[in-house]
This record gives C-alpha cells, sequence and structure tokens, in this order.
C-alpha cells in the first residue's frame, strides 16, 4: 500500500486508537499533543458494546483486563448513607450492560495501553500546538507553535472537546457546534483507604437543589468522586475562565451542607491534585470533515459524560476512519482518494453517533430530571429500590446509548489482530 503522511492532534483515546490502525497500515503517522508528555489523568471510563469488539480487535483484551477496575455494583443511599437501591454489575456477558459494566478501566491506564501497542511505529510529539491549517492541493500544510511548518496528505483533529482543529477546519461564521446540557461535573481523587469488608462499588447520593456525590473505589488506597450540579450562579458559569482555584471554591460553594459525606468531600477537594471540571456539553455537526481534514473522537460527535459512551464513541470511529482510508486507499490514486475515504466514514459512521446522542439536549436530559426537594428524593430513591429488587435494568437503560440498533461493526482486510 502506497504511504499517506498523517498527522493526527491529539494524543487521548481517539487518536492513539486511530495511530493504531493507521500504522498498522504503514501510513507514516505523527500524533502532537499539546502537553508535555501523555496525558494519563481522569478517571473511570468504561467501553461497551462494538467499543469492547474494537478493543479485542487491537488485540489489547489481555491487557485491558489485567488493568480493569473490578466494580461489584452501583449503590444509591440517602442523607444518612442508608442504602436505597443496589444494581450489580452486569459481568454475564449478555444482555445490556449494567451502570457498572464488565469493562471499567481508568483513563491514564487505557490511553497507556493503547500508547504502548502504537509505541515505535508513529512519531510523538509533545508540548506542541498547530497554529494554523492551510489546504493547497493534494497536501495540508501546517504551522506549528514553534514556527516550524510541515507538509501532510492529511490531519485529524481528535483534540477533545474543545477543538482547536475544528475551529481551524471552520468557515468563521459557522454556527458553534457545542450545546451545552446546562450541568457541571467536576472529578478527583481522594486518599481514603479501604475498610475491612469494604466492597469495591459506586454510591451516589442525590442531594436537594439538583446536586449529586457520587464516589467509587479503584485501588485499595484511593477512591474517585464525581460531583455534578445544575447550578446556574453567574460564579458557576465564569469559573473555568478563571482556573482550577476558582473551579474548586465555586464547588466547594454549591455542595456546601449538601448532606451525607459533603463534608469530608469539601476537604478532599480542597486537598486533591487531580481536579478535573468539566461542562457537560455535545458537540454536533453536519459534516466530520472538510477536503483533507478530518475530525475524530469529542472533537467531532462529543456525547457527553451523560451517555457513558464517549470512549467507545471515540474508538469505533478511530476504527471506522482507519477502515475506510484502508478500502480507498489501497492502491495507485491513493491521495486522490482519500476525500472519498473521509466522505465514505462519515456516512457510515454517523448513524451510529446520530443514536448515541440521541435525546441528549437541555432540555429533556435525565439529569434534568433530578427531583430538586427532598421528598422528590425520597420517591425516586424508593422507585431505584423497587427497580433494583424486580431486577430491572431500567437504570442503565436510561443512562446508556450503547444498544445502538441496527448497526453493525464493519469488517475490514487486516483489521483484526486477533487473526494475524
Ligand atoms: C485530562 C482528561 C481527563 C478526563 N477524564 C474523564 C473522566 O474522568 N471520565 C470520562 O468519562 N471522561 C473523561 N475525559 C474525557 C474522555 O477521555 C473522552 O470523552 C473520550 O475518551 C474521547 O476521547 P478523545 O480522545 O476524543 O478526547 P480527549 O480524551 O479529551 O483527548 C484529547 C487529547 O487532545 C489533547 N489536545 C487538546 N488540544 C490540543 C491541541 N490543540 N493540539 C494537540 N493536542 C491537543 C488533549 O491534551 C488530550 O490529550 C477526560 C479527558 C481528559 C483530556
Amino acid at each position: 500500500m502506497a504511504k499517506l503522511k498523517i498527522l493526527i492532534c491529539g494524543g487521548g483515546l481517539a487518536g492513539n486508537t486511530l495511530a493504531f490502525w493507521l500504522t498498522r497500515q504503514q501510513h507514516d503517522v505523527t500524533v502532537l499533543e499539546r502537553f508535555p508528555n501523555l496525558r494519563l489523568t481522569g478517571l473511570q471510563i468504561d467501553i461497551r458494546g462494538h467499543g469492547v469488539e474494537v478493543m479485542k480487535r487491537m488485540g489489547l483484551e489481555q491487557a485491558f483486563l489485567a488493568h480493569a477496575v473490578q466494580e461489584q455494583g452501583l449503590e444509591f443511599v440517602n442523607s444518612s448513607g442508608t442504602r436505597k437501591a443496589y444494581f450489580p454489575a452486569n459481568r454475564s456477558g449478555q444482555g445490556l450492560q449494567s451502570f457498572t459494566t464488565e469493562h471499567e478501566i481508568m483513563r491514564g491506564d487505557f490511553c497507556r495501553i493503547v500508547h504502548d501497542a502504537v509505541q515505535g511505529r508513529a512519531r510523538y510529539l509533545f508540548g506542541k500546538t498547530v497554529q494554523s491549517l492551510e489546504q493547497k492541493g493534494e497536501s495540508v500544510e501546517v504551522l506549528y507553535s514553534d514556527g516550524e511548518k510541515e507538509e501532510f496528505d492529511l490531519v485529524v483533529g481528535a483534540d477533545g472537546q474543545w477543538s482547536h482543529t475544528r475551529n481551524m477546519m471552520l468557515d468563521p461564521g459557522a454556527p458553534d457546534p457545542v450545546t451545552f446540557l446546562g450541568a457541571y461535573i467536576a472529578y478527583f481523587t481522594a486518599p481514603v483507604r479501604q475498610q475491612e469488608g469494604e466492597e469495591y462499588n459506586g454510591t451516589i447520593y442525590v442531594a436537594p437543589g439538583k446536586r449529586l456525590m457520587f464516589t467509587r473505589r479503584h485501588r485499595p488506597d484511593q477512591i474517585q468522586i464525581y460531583l455534578m450540579t445544575q447550578d446556574r450562579s453567574e460564579r458557576m458559569q465564569n469559573a473555568r475562565k478563571n482556573g482550577v482555584e476558582e473551579e474548586k471554591s465555586a464547588f466547594t460553594e454549591a455542595f456546601r451542607g449538601a448532606g451525607w459525606k459533603a463534608d469530608h468531600i469539601l476537604q478532599w477537594l480542597e486537598e486533591s491534585d487531580d481536579f478535573y471540571c468539566e461542562r457537560l456539553s455535545t458537540v454536533k455537526m453536519p459534516s466530520w470533515c472538510d477536503g483533507r481534514v478530518a475530525l475524530l473522537g469529542d472533537a467531532a460527535f462529543c456525547p457527553s459524560a451523560a451517555t457513558g459512551m464517549g470512549t467507545t464513541s471515540a474508538i469505533v470511529g478511530a476504527y471506522v476512519l482507519a477502515g475506510e482510508i484502508g478500502e480507498y486507499c489501497g492502491g495507485p490514486g491513493t491521495k486522490q482518494a482519500l476525500p472519498s475515504a473521509l466522505k465514505s466514514y462519515d456516512q457510515k459512521f454517523r448513524p451510529f453517533m446520530e443514536q448515541v446522542q440521541d435525546g441528549i439536549d437541555p432540555e429533556s436530559g435525565y439529569w434534568t430530571k433530578i427531583p430538586t426537594s427532598p421528598l422528590g428524593i425520597a420517591i425516586l430513591n424508593l422507585l431505584l429500590g423497587l427497580a433494583a429488587f424486580l431486577r430491572l435494568d431500567a437504570f442503565a437503560k436510561l443512562i446508556a446509548s450503547e444498544d445502538v440498533k441496527g448497526w453493525s461493526l464493519p469488517d475490514y482486510e487486516g483489521m483484526d489482530c486477533r487473526k494475524s
């Protein structure tokens, strides 16, 4: 196969998965990461449905399972910590996954596993970004932040929800593809030792005022903490602009007196050195490519943490993009065929993303229905308890979009490492 020279902006799971497949097709791949090294922070993520199959086709199942988080289930508690409902993980390998899947892993571990599987076959450039892109006939000229220039046959933006590549690709007057869904999520870890007899469970406490506190254990000496709020205050809206310390104090203000373990959690928040805050948002675009520039992962089609499908979508999308490049660009006229490969990626993968993002909007998302009053929360806990008792996976169905109907993962020649 004739080689293409490809630049991937972003060394997250989308970027590394694409690099994995494209280097197996012998293309000349550069991964550009804004951070000075591979960014391995982030809490627990999972992969579902077609994402599990792509991970297996990459030949990474053993490595994945060796690092998987063994979460046993998810409980809901009231303000005094009493369990009101419990949903065990679905480890049967059949049917829809529960909230806790059998493929849970820390983001950094999965990123490192994929990166290690690529290393040596792709060039990694850390600590710089692309300043501008210019499409010139059959190539794209890239100007880096350090003033250097380089030409590529294809540039892929896998640089996350706030993608700079997307900004450069879109016409100046194009509508903003990011929709804010009305909630903020804080993520951090705390040094809390496992107690005797304590299981690896996730615990959710719904607090009055549309606030949610969630803890889960992934190590004997550490827990993860997630805080979600629909706070509409100006302070919360502007916190991102003013840096991490301001985000921390906006969350402290929002959760003070929330009940359950709020006092401890706010203390851990203040001491945390891995605090990360997300404005819950989706990205939707009429096209994921323009000429020889394409977008992938959260940059193109962020489904938001509300779907639990961000990483699955990123790695399945990377597989389809690489597969279409392999199909179209395998013979003579490789470079000329590239725009058709990108269009085909868009056409084939879009029905998957339309289903994943279906119903995820600021007005009707499930998080907008979280009750505000103590009575509403007591009723919610009662209903969840009933669903758990009857073993209904209603809760998982409400929040997970893994059941992508009528869409089959395409098979591409040479793209199942279990066969080689
Ligand atoms: C630090 C971090 C922590 C996260 N934590 C969680 C979590 O706890 N739970 C969860 O569900 N999801 C989390 N996510 C999001 C999750 O990783 C993604 O939704 C999903 O895996 C899709 O990945 P992606 O590769 O498209 O985007 P991302 O994972 O966002 O990766 C994008 C990569 O591009 C890099 N980048 C950004 N701008 C540029 C630029 N201009 N040039 C070059 N590189 C650039 C970023 O540093 C990052 O490495 C986190 C993401 C990040 C970056």
